[in-house]
């Protein structure tokens, strides 16, 4: 298959930006791979600059669930852009999107539009220490909560550790302030709040973690999270960056019994273009400025072009039967790659919510980041070269979810449980 013209462009790009790539995963570095330039998207595909087209697990990361370049969107996208992409001013439009989230979401009482998820975690979280006057927070191993200082921590290994910065540049002042704790593992949990009693501010969690590769709560852990929180004065923060709007219509955290005070989206809500959100309780909403004094505030906050791209999407995803397709299609794709690496006789499984999902290679079960990190990284790099070969785009890590779109049809389902089956009999 010809890279030509990508391996080009990854040249130039390498020497006018850091890595060739504005975002790292973008790289392929985790499978040994030079990454393809996508000239364009429709539907469950995507085409590189040598004009090959792949099935795309990617999705632009979460956002793409009717697809690539719906019509409908696209559309209205259009019709904005010939009336202005942004004016520094309110619009009709933020309300339209805002009453839409309020009426799906119960939690959400209140929502304020920003441009990214990393934007709605630390605002999430700046809300969280206003309302209760603390100062740490919890999080958990393997979570991802967009890249800023507070959230761009895990742990090492062990249960609980006090928080240790992910990368350089982020003062361990300020990371000692965020604990973390193992997922699924309220005992954890526990003891971050008996050694820290009136200094936690919130808990923040995915609802259902996709940045360690796909893992479901367990039933009790997210109801009891809540409890444990609330007894201790502090908030439960829900991250619906990835799972708002895509397991359901609305959120996540009703699906599992959490009971948040604050919640996150991003992604879907934007229909393909940049967005954030935080929502939740009125009184908690209203410490934001104007209406209180926590400090919000950005020049493309609520953009036009993203809030009507996430207006149409939304509309499309409440018309009926995209949810019983997306998780038709899960099922499909769950039980063909199930059955592809037992044919095989490889170890390792196979985690999905709906339409997100991850074939872990190694560990017979995931239920945490220390299980996740045990799967064999190798074989999975093997595996997305030789999905690569055969026409099929995967994310290009162990631990990146992969997302299924309401535009991938039967047959595009069949090739790539057919392409894994072959790919992994090598
Ligand atoms: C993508 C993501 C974010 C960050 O969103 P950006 O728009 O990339 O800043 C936050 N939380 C979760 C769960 C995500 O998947």
């Amino acid at each position: 298959m010809n890279s030509h013209n990508s391996d080009l462009l990854f040249a130039r790009a390498a020497r006018c930006t850091p890595g060739g790539v504005n975002s790292p995963v973008r790289a392929w570095k985790a499978v040994g791979a030079a990454p393809r330039f996508i000239a364009s998207a429709y539907g469950a595909y995507v085409q590189d600059e040598d004009g090959n087209r792949f099935i795309d697990y990617v999705g632009a990361f979460g956002p793409a669930v009717l697809g690539h370049a719906d019509p409908r969107v696209v559309r209205a996208v259009a019709d904005q852009a010939a009336s202005g992409f942004s004016y520094g001013a309110p619009t009709r439009l933020e309300v339209e999107l805002a009453e839409t989230i309020c009426d799906a979401i119960p939690i959400a009482q209140k929502v304020r539009l920003q441009t990214s998820g990393t934007e709605a975690g630390m605002t999430a979280l700046r809300i969280a220490r206003a309302a209760t006057g603390r100062s740490m927070i919890v999080k958990f191993d393997g979570c991802y909560h967009g890249h800023s200082d507070a959230l761009l921590v895990r742990a090492g290994s062990g249960a609980l550790t006090l928080g240790v910065p992910d990368s350089p540049g982020v003062p361990p002042q300020l990371a000692q302030l965020t604990l973390v704790a193992r997922y699924n593992d309220l005992a954890a949990v526990e003891q971050c709040f008996a050694r820290h009693a009136g200094e936690i501010a919130a808990v923040i969690v995915e609802p259902v973690a996709a940045n360690m590769g796909v893992v479901k709560p367990d039933p009790a852990f997210l109801p009891q999270l809540g409890a444990l929180a609330h007894r201790h004065g502090a908030l439960l923060i829900c991250d619906e960056v990835i799972t708002g709007f895509r397991l359901r219509f609305g959120a996540a955290y009703e699906l599992y019994g959490a009971q948040p005070d604050l919640i996150m989206l991003g992604k879907i809500i934007g229909g393909g273009n940049p967005i954030g959100a935080v929502a939740g309780r009125a009184e908690l909403m209203d410490l934001l400025a104007p209406a209180g004094p926590v400090y919000q505030a950005g020049t493309l906050s609520g953009s036009p072009l993203s809030v009507r791209a996430g207006i149409q999407t939304l509309k499309q995803l409440a018309a009926g039967g995209v949810y019983e397709r997306l998780e038709e299609a899960g099922a499909y794709l769950e039980a063909g790659l199930w059955s592809a690496i037992r044919q095989n006789g490889i170890p390792g499984c196979v985690n999905r919510a709906g339409s997100l999902l991850t074939l872990f290679f190694g560990p017979g079960e995931v239920r945490n980041a220390d299980q996740a990190m045990s799967a064999d990284r190798e074989h999975f790099a093997r595996f997305f070269n030789a999905m690569l070969e055969r026409g099929i785009y995967l994310p290009p890590s162990q631990f990146e979810a992969l997302f299924i779109s309401a535009a991938h049809s039967d047959a595009d389902l069949r090739q790539t449980v057919d392409a894994a089956v072959q790919a992994l009999a090598g």
